[in-house]
């Protein structure tokens, strides 16, 4: 392994100073969950490990003006003990109680699940779902605002520059009326890695679908919204009829792939069966 020097920059000025004088291979750092078994494995030889985690000041959950504000180095465990986002946003709250075992959530950050672009990411369907807003700055310009679903390009791609940070993450509180949704399928011997994960949030006007989010992960090359499907739902009374044909839109939309966890195959019935579950949950009036 080549020689790798580490800094542990206390503010952004100290973060982009030394991006700029880069002349190596730089990689910013949070939890380390997914940088250390990457370089274990070879799969990536970074020559500056940069830490983003002594940077306290993107560290936080607030709540002003009906936007929730997320820093990019909160950990998984503090979302999971968070009323506001176990008040605000349960569907949040139910990936990141989800997401690995409580020695990761304690190190893993949302910044570094986002970043990381696995499409089985446990923190995207639930964002995708809220509409989530993704902050960047590079260097002393001004930061990007992206929207998540405009975030990923593939497995481990994001839109991301090499020397650009994700500051936060924002989106707007739900309606009191919305009703939500986050299962995740996944087997104990693969460490809990989503097979399937599905989002889904709901507005209804009595018995009408007045709005519909579905986010999927773990079966497309990233994790998608399921836009044609959340205009087949919109409008609607959502009955049996309307479930079964959104059954079918979800197997067109999705490209799983066969890996050690699932068949392609599997991936596909199991999106099915967990969007009706989870539609039914939701119409029960369940606000998980
Ligand atoms: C045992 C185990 C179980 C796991 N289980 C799950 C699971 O169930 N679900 C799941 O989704 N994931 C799981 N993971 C993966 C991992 O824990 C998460 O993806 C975690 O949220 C990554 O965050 P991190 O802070 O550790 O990222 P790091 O490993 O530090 O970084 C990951 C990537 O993000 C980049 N990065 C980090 N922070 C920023 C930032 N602020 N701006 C720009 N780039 C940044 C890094 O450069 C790197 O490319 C598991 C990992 C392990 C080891």
């Amino acid at each position: 392994m080549n020689e790798i020097d580490y800094i542990t920059p206390k503010n952004l000025e100290e973060v982009f100073r030394a991006v700029e004088k880069k002349k190596r291979k730089i990689k910013f750092i949070a939890g380390c969950t997914n940088v250390i078994p990457y370089m274990r494995g070879e799969a990536i030889s970074p020559e500056l490990l940069i830490d983003l985690s002594s940077l306290e000041n993107l560290n936080y959950i607030r709540e002003e003006n009906g936007i929730i504000a997320i820093g990019a180095l909160t950990t998984i465990s503090k979302l999971t003990a968070s009323e506001i986002i176990r008040n605000q946003s349960p569907i949040l709250f139910s990936a990141a109680s989800l997401l690995g075992n409580p020695l990761t959530r304690n190190r893993a950050t949302i910044g570094g699940n986002l970043a990381d672009a696995s499409p089985a990411a446990d923190m995207a369907p639930p964002l995708l779902a809220l509409e989530a807003f993704v902050h960047t700055k590079r260097g002393e310009g001004e930061g990007r605002e992206i929207s998540l679903d405009k975030f990923f390009l593939g497995p481990n791609k994001t839109v991301l520059a090499e020397d650009e940070i994700i500051t936060h993450i924002t989106f707007s509180k739900p309606k009191d009326s919305a009703r939500g949704i986050y299962i995740k399928l996944g087997f104990r011997n693969s460490m809990a890695i989503s097979v399937v994960s599905i989002a889904l949030m709901i507005e209804m006007e009595g018995k009408v679908c007045q709005k519909a989010r579905v986010a999927l992960g773990a079966v497309s090359p990233t994790p998608i919204r399921v836009y044609r499907l959340e205009k087949n739902l919109e409008g609607k009374e959502i009955d049996q009829e309307i479930i079964q044909e959104c059954s079918v839109i979800l197997k067109e939309e999705i490209s799983p792939i066969s890996d050690i966890r699932a068949s392609a195959e599997y991936r596909k019935l199991a999106t099915s069966v967990l969007f009706k579950r989870a539609i039914q949950e939701v119409l029960k009036g369940e606000k998980t």
